[in-house]
């Protein structure tokens, strides 16, 4: 184990975080991987949010005047910075949220896939021009920045979030203050200084762009009710999202929310079953079960059914499940010891709700001490139960059967969440019958491929109690400006609207 501690020192260091500022702190931040102690960090004082924010909203008057083009110019170095940094970065997503080598990469390349559209979005924050009413009227809508962004983030994507947020915000002409999860402090830390070294290569950009703060739910609490951040994104649980959006809402703020999802896929009788179970066990396995897409309910023809789940649990039995920086592994460990017992509770509470349970037990052997490494599980359920509605962030796939598409539907929508979905099909009345108003009520859905591993081009959230907002490509963007209605008269005359006459 030894080796693998010099291992998260070198990339710590690689990254320009030093030993004084990982000793001491209050934080203590343990590698899920092995439980080994990967730093102890300061956490803010409450009592310097007043300067923080004071300092955010003097490098906003000053970043709002910079031409977009040129905000995309930091962007653009930001993303070179990243692209430097990919592998040290990437490894120290998996020291500190347990992700496989390849996704702590992913991770950091979806950072640098952000950063290059907002590059070009730099470019293309359009408004419109619209026909007046009026003779010798123009009408116009103008995008302008809105102020400081504060970007609220949970453990298991703790850097894609951040850049997803921010790049667009940059571009926007809006400063970031950053809440990480405490779960994951040091990614932050490490996203702080590969920004500064893009900042310093900018030259002139104004001092406070981008501030983290290190510290829990409280110094969230303190951002969100600050009346000088006009716009939270908030990334996490639901529960979270229930507590931000009254706070913001109080004081006319605007939300961005990101919450949980309990995302199904629908398998058709048409389906090609080889594509489905490879999509399957990416999306119900991949990040040990840790995504807000991770695949949770499998709603299966019942013709099919019984062929479905036995491939699957032939799938799942030659799983490599380990240390996720060793070759070959496919699932690493939960984020914590609750996080264990929340995946037995659940198969327990499902299991007493009349499912069938495959796997889902605590893994010690050929795994590092330390971590918390599970089975993932199969669920054979007789209905949608309560335990199968509920977001439990683990690898559990609750199997279901069905024998006609809108039965299929109604199962897939009938949970409060409404985040992510997708159909195996080669039915094409089934595929349109999903994607259309009656179909999927999904923010995502998709067809052929799995409720995972979404692109950045496209927007990304969802519906219900998963929060409603929408972040990365798309229009997302339009989320940090301030939208602007500009009537321009260039006559000599005052004609009013809808022909009112006001002589004087
Ligand atoms: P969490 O809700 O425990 O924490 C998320 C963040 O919110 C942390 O930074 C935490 O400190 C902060 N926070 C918690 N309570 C707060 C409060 N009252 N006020 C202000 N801030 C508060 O979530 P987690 O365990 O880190 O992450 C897992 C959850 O996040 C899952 O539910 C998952 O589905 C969801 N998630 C959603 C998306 C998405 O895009 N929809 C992406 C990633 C994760």
């Amino acid at each position: 184990m030894k080796d693998i501690v010099m291992t998260a020192e070198t990339t710590l260091s690689n990254l320009g975080l030093t030993a004084a500022e990982l000793t001491g702190g209050t934080l203590k931040i343990h590698s899920p991987i092995d439980g080994s102690l990967l730093g102890e960090v300061p956490e803010t004082p409450a009592a310097e949010m007043g300067a923080i924010l004071a300092k955010s909203k003097a490098a906003f008057t000053a970043w709002r005047t910079v031409p977009a083009p040129r905000r995309g110019e930091l962007i653009r170095l930001l993303g070179e910075e990243l692209r430097a940094a990919k592998d040290d970065l990437g490894a120290l997503v998996s020291w500190e949220a347990g992700k496989i080598t390849s996704e702590g990469l992913g991770e950091v390349q979806e950072m640098i896939d952000i950063c290059d559209f907002a590059v070009g979005l730099s470019r293309q924050l359009y408004g419109l021009t619209i026909a007046s009413e009026r003779p010798g009227h123009r009408m116009m809508e103008t995008w302008h920045p809105a102020g400081p962004v504060g970007v609220i983030t949970a453990f298991n994507f703790p850097v894609a979030v951040w850049s997803w947020n921010t790049a667009l915000a940059l571009v926007c002409g809006d400063p970031v203050i950053w809440k990480p999860s405490e779960k994951s402090p040091l990614t932050a830390l490490a996203c702080q200084k590969i920004f500064e070294r893009a900042v310093a290569r900018f030259g002139d950009a104004p001092e406070g762009l981008l501030q983290t703060l290190i510290g829990g739910a409280d110094l969230g609490k303190a951002l969100v009710e600050s009346e000088d951040v006009p716009i939270i994104s908030a990334t996490g649980s639901t529960r979270m999202g229930r507590a931000v959006a009254p706070i913001v809402a109080a004081r006319f703020g605007k939300c961005i929310l990101e919450l949980g999802g309990n995302n199904a896929m629908i398998v058709g009788p048409s389906a090609d079953l080889e594509m489905a179970v490879r999509a399957i066990v990416f999306s119900a396995v991949g990040t040990a079960g840790q995504r807000c897409t991770t695949l949770r309910r499998l709603i299966v023809h019942n013709s099919i059914k019984d062929d479905l789940v036995a491939r699957l649990k032939k799938a799942y039995s030659g799983l490599p499940i380990g240390n996720p920086l060793t070759d070959g592994t496919l699932i690493g460990p939960l984020i914590d010891e609750a996080s264990g017992a929340a995946m037995t509770a659940a198969l327990e509470a499902a299991k007493a709700e009349g499912g069938t349970v495959h796997g889902g037990a605590r893994v010690t052997d050929r795994v590092p001490a330390g971590g918390v490494y599970m089975e993932p599980a199969i669920v054979e359920m007789p209905a949608q139960s309560e335990t199968v509605k509920t977001e439990t962030f683990a690898p559990i796939l609750y199997v279901m059967g069905y024998d006609d598409f809108s039965g299929a539907l109604e199962i897939q929508n009938n949970v409060p969440q409404g985040l992510s979905s997708c159909v195996f099909t080669l039915n094409m009345r089934e595929a349109e019958q999903f994607l259309s108003a009656a179909g999927s009520d999904c923010g995502i859905a998709n067809v052929n491929i799995g409720p995972s591993g979404a692109e950045i081009g496209g927007a990304f959230g969802g519906e219900k109690e998963t929060g409603g907002g929408r972040e990365s490509g798309s229009d997302a963007w339009k989320a940090y400006m301030r939208r602007q209605t500009n009537t321009v008269n260039y006559s000599a005359e005052l004609p009013l609207a809808q022909g009112v006459k006001f002589d004087i």
